[in-house]
């Protein structure tokens, strides 16, 4: 991999400095009797107050739900005492992204345990980070903090590579053993984020989700056409939300699920533990440098 340039860098860094401020923005204002869809519209502005883009809609993952559940004018949720409360948020400068999160316990303190085995399991990766690295002794890593703790690590989500316009760029770092020999190298951009639960350490996909990504052109009436040349253009390969849309056509309540049986679009299920274990998650972007990393968020 060829290494980055100062220009390149800069986005880098900008794009994970704006993710970073966001999160912390985000997990500051969690409370009981939030709506889920405040913060993320907040989060979200806050993003591009700052000058950045977001390179997916925040997710808010509440206990069971580790992944991908964004919300929208129909489908909002209140945050409870007890929620533990999961937020990932991304930015991005020019197409640069970073990735990060963070989970957070409205109002009581039952499970800081579980929570701090994800933030200690990222911690130890974060350390580990450089050149030569293999991806399973990562996962590896992450697997023995979370397992001493008494929890268990997700198996089957991961961390990954990031490249311009692309979040998942081919690596993917496990929060597992696995007999992936791959290792890093100086100039690559890597998401770390283990995930951490009481439950059975599998999520499962469950229904059409509220976050979207472009698949395809497609023959359409004028209306979904445009819409489409809409999206393509405001937020090109990243992930985008149903509601996102409404603000390029008056009509989009209609012509997202329209595009979505046409197979222009695809949905993320939303991820849900498998034994309705909670689920806490600790994320960071780092650049690899020549002996270490430097954390971007
Ligand atoms: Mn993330
Ligand atoms: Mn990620």
């Amino acid at each position: 991999m060829p290494s980055v340039s100062p220009d390149v860098l800069e986005k880098y860094i900008k794009a994970g400095k704006i993710a970073g401020e966001a999160r912390n923005f985000g997990v500051a204002h969690v409370r009981a009797g939030g709506s889920a869809l405040e913060l993320v519209n907040a989060i979200e502005s806050l993003i591009h107050q700052r000058g950045g883009e977001c390179a997916f809609p925040v997710n808010i993952g509440v206990n069971e739900i580790a992944a991908h559940y964004t919300p929208s004018r129909e489908t909002d949720i209140r945050f409870r005492d007890g929620d533990v409360v999961k937020i990932d948020v991304g930015a991005h400068i020019d197409g640069y992204p970073g990735d990060t999160a963070a989970t957070v316990e409205v109002g009581t303190r039952r499970h800081t345990a579980l929570i701090d085995s994800a933030k200690e399991a990222l911690a130890v990766c974060v350390e580990m980070v450089a050149p030569g690295t293999s991806l399973s002794s990562m996962g590896e890593a992450v697997s023995r903090t979370i397992k001493s703790a008494g929890f268990k690590p997700v198996a089957n989500l991961t961390g990954h590579s990031m490249e311009r316009y692309n979040l998942h760029a081919g690596l993917s770092i496990p929060n597992i053993e696995t007999r992936d020999r791959a290792v890093i190298e100086e100039g690559m951009v890597l998401a770390i984020e283990p995930f951490s639960t009481t439950g059975a350490g599998k999520v499962s996909g469950k229904g059409r989700g509220s976050i979207f990504r472009i698949v395809r052109d497609r023959r359409a009436s004028p209306e979904v056409v445009e819409l489409f040349q809409k999206i393509q253009s405001k937020f090109g390969p990243f992930p985008f939300a149903g509601r996102w849309c409404d603000q390029l056509s008056p009509n989009a309540g209609v012509l997202v699920p329209k595009m979505f049986r046409l197979g222009m679009i695809m949905s993320y299920p939303v991820l849900t533990e498998v034994a309705d274990g909670v689920v806490a998650q600790a994320e960071h972007s780092v650049l690899v440098t020549a002996n270490g990393c430097k954390v971007l968020t």
